[in-house]
């Protein structure tokens, strides 16, 4: 997706559970920290594939504080990386992620409950 590449937040805001993202073309986005948190797309939580390209997802166990941040930190210009309440904090959420996520009205981040 080359055309999302130059799409960057101009402003982020943690709105109660809420992360509010202001994007440069305009659109206003709004996650879940929740959810987010069960789409986190790093290696320890969705799986690696092995050699043969199959994935078998980790059983991840999750506590209250799983879904709090703690801290959010841009990276390289291209990610948002969630520090979140319980110590996890591998999962870099790439800006054209957070854009996918968006912008998926039947299976947005809100409907990713398992
Ligand atoms: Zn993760």
């Amino acid at each position: 997706m080359t055309a999302t590449a130059h799409i960057i937040p101009n402003r982020i805001d943690i709105i109660g559970e809420e992360l509010a993202i202001a994007w440069n073309d305009g659109q206003e986005s709004f996650f879940n920290l929740e959810s987010l948190r069960r789409v986190c797309p790093c290696a320890v939580c969705q799986g690696e594939a092995d050699v043969l390209g199959s994935v078998e997802r980790p059983e991840r166990t999750f506590q209250a504080n799983s879904f709090q941040l703690h801290s959010l930190h841009s990276v390289g210009g291209y990610a948002l990386q969630p520090l979140w309440q319980d110590g996890h904090s591998t999962g870099l959420f790439s800006f054209s992620y957070l854009r996918q996520l968006d912008s998926r009205p039947g299976e947005s981040v809100a409907a990713a409950q398992q």
